[in-house]
């Protein structure tokens, strides 16, 4: 990891923004990224959760102004095709499947820039900033972009319809940890299970019964279970899942052939999800959940690194860091 020196991006279609990032968050895959555990050759720049301040904004821009605080979507979304507009950010037809900051080849192509830089173009403007408060502290809201958001998706639209309010966690980093707390904050009993002592002190501050091990053969079953861990965890995750339950996926495995038990899931009648979170569409709630009290989002910001420091702190980070400018 080292600062390169690139031109500055410009605004060359009317409704795009220039951003100053503030304040960029590590995701569960940028671990993987750094050590090369990814089919995403660097070097590229890196960063796609972020804060930041609008710069300049082109003329068809309707909904920010220079000076406004936003966080930005992860994922590149035009907001009007039809997919934007029913809500599957993560699949906007105007760019390619996979568009996305600071991934590299994993964003299928094109090279959006990564948010740990001095500035950042973000094409659709209105589409994919949300206006922030200032009072709220950035290092914590940088997750907005895509952790929060997909801790959100995991059980925020399952809980509704579940025969009870309770979700068995399968975590591994922040997602499993932002969806025991969004669960807990709308109200569900939560399971976590993750290896990690600080994550399961983590969870058990926040109200969950924790299981600090490996998720390994098979839980009570609970009618929403969410998996953010490796494939050995996703047969426990399935299988822990009870009759007419939904099992959510948010975690990626580049092994792409991993089993399932489809017969179990058959005759369970459970609901498996899985693909990217629609980050866009998910912020607004997530966001609402931190105004109105209830989800409290610095607990999950394990370590803080000044800007200018971000090589040495983006690779040696070994759980959730936040670069603050
Ligand atoms: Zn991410
Ligand atoms: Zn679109």
């Amino acid at each position: 990891m080292e600062w390169r020196e690139v031109p500055d991006p410009i605004l060359d279609t009317p409704e795009a923004a220039l951003v100053r990032p503030v304040a960029v968050a590590t995701c569960d895959i940028d671990r993987p990224i750094v050590r090369g555990d990814t089919p995403a050759p660097g070097p590229f720049p890196v960063g796609h959760e972020f804060v930041a301040d609008v710069v300049e904004v082109g003329e068809a821009v309707r909904d920010l102004r220079p000076g406004d605080r936003v966080a930005v979507a992860f994922q590149i979304s035009c907001g009007r095709c039809p997919r934007c507009r029913a809500g599957r950010t993560a699949n906007c037809c105007a760019v390619p499947a996979g568009s996305a900051y600071g991934m590299g080849r994993l964003s299928n192509g094109l090279e959006f820039g990564g948010a740990v830089a001095d500035l950042v173009r973000v094409p659709y403007a209105d589409a994919m900033c949300l206006r922030l408060r200032e009072d709220l502290a950035p290092a914590a809201l940088a997750g907005l972009s895509d952790n929060l958001a997909d801790g959100w998706r995991t059980v925020a639209p399952h809980l509704p319809t579940a025969a009870e309010a309770h979700v068995l966690v399968l975590g591994a980093g922040s997602i499993g940890l932002y969806a025991t707390a969004i669960a807990v904050a709308l109200g569900a009993e939560v399971t976590f299970v993750d290896p990690d002592e600080n994550h399961c002190a983590i969870a058990e501050r926040l109200g969950a019964r924790t299981r600090q091990e490996p998720p390994t053969g098979r839980y009570e079953s609970h009618p929403i279970v969410v998996h953010t861990g490796d494939r050995h965890g996703i047969q426990t995750a399935v299988r822990s899942t009870g009759s007419g339950g939904v099992c959510v996926n948010a975690a990626v495995f580049f092994e792409n052939l991993v089993e399932l038990p489809l017969l179990e899931m058959y005759a369970k009648g459970v609901t498996f999800i899985t693909g990217r979170a629609d980050a866009r569409a998910a912020m607004p709630h997530a966001l609402d959940l931190i105004t109105s009290g209830r989800l409290d989002p610095s607990l999950f910001v394990a370590e803080t690194a000044p800007w200018e420091d971000a090589p040495a702190a983006w690779t040696a980070h070994h759980d959730r860091l936040a670069l603050v400018r």
